[in-house]
């Protein structure tokens, strides 16, 4: 038995049926007796049109404080949905928000960084048999404040819980099948990478491709999290990010 993290972005889980495809992917690895923990990203474009909210009522900028409590809404509701969703499946599941999986961050709002994880929540209910829906891109600093981790953190969310639980497996699902030299949605012909390493792929970040947040790279480097990045629409191997590839 292994415990899987799988991490799902906002369009694998965009509308009802995507969910629903998700869920069975969590189903497949459950039901193969392993323990799962799953991160989502807010449905779709709802962060940005949270933001848009947001600045529609001051365009100067509302306070950082008050735009991460807005915000960690759009994972709120993703991993109740998607929780829900598995619930009709007939499967024991959980969701937890940020704090309550144990993520504690700095005080820099809108960009805070994961100082520690308290894993009992998790652990306790991997032990009840659950699976575990985590709502990514959240933390909770010292004074007991929602943070977020930046656009695109649900990514740091997922590798930090594989590296304080030493999980076996980081899954990152994604609507690409893997990494490309260049990105497959706008250039024809791409050639999909199967094996790629940390440094590789924070250089293709730098040069703009979005399959993978840069801090959730650097991270994974640093605990030595083996990633797989791959599609949630086929069932395909996808691209391993790791420290050294032949
Ligand atoms: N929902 C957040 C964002 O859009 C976090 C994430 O997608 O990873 O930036
Ligand atoms: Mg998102």
């Amino acid at each position: 038995m292994a415990l899987i993290v799988k991490k799902f972005g906002g369009s694998s889980v965009a509308n009802n049926e995507k969910l629903l495809n998700v869920a069975k992917i969590i189903e497949k690895d459950y039901k193969a007796g392993n323990d799962v923990i799953v991160v989502v990203s807010a449905q779709g474009d709802t962060t940005d049109e949270l933001l848009e909210k947001a600045y529609s009522i001051n365009p100067k900028g509302p306070s950082k404080r008050e735009l991460d409590m807005l915000v960690s809404a759009g994972e709120q509701m993703s991993i109740s949905l998607l929780a829900m969703t598995i619930e009709t499946l007939g499967l024991p599941v959980v969701s937890l928000l940020g704090w309550q999986a144990g993520f504690s961050t700095d005080s820099n709002h809108t960009k805070a960084r994961i100082k520690k994880i308290n894993t009992e929540r998790m652990k306790t209910e991997l032990a009840k048999g659950n699976i575990i829906i985590v709502a990514g891109f959240q933390g909770l600093n010292k004074y007991d404040d929602l943070t977020t981790l930046g656009r695109g953190g649900s990514d740091t969310s997922a590798v930090a819980i594989a590296a304080a639980l030493k999980a076996d497996r980081c899954q990152i699902y994604t609507d690409v099948d893997g990494v490309y030299t260049t990105d497959p949605r706008k250039v024809k012909g791409a050639q999909k990478l199967d094996k790629i390493t940390y440094d590789e792929m924070l250089e293709l970040a730098n040069l703009g491709a979005q399959v993978l947040n840069n801090r959730s790279v650097e991270m994974a480097k640093k605990y030595n999290v083996e990633l797989e990045v791959l599609s949630s629409l086929e069932s395909k191997p996808g691209t391993i990010v790791k420290e050294k590839v032949k």
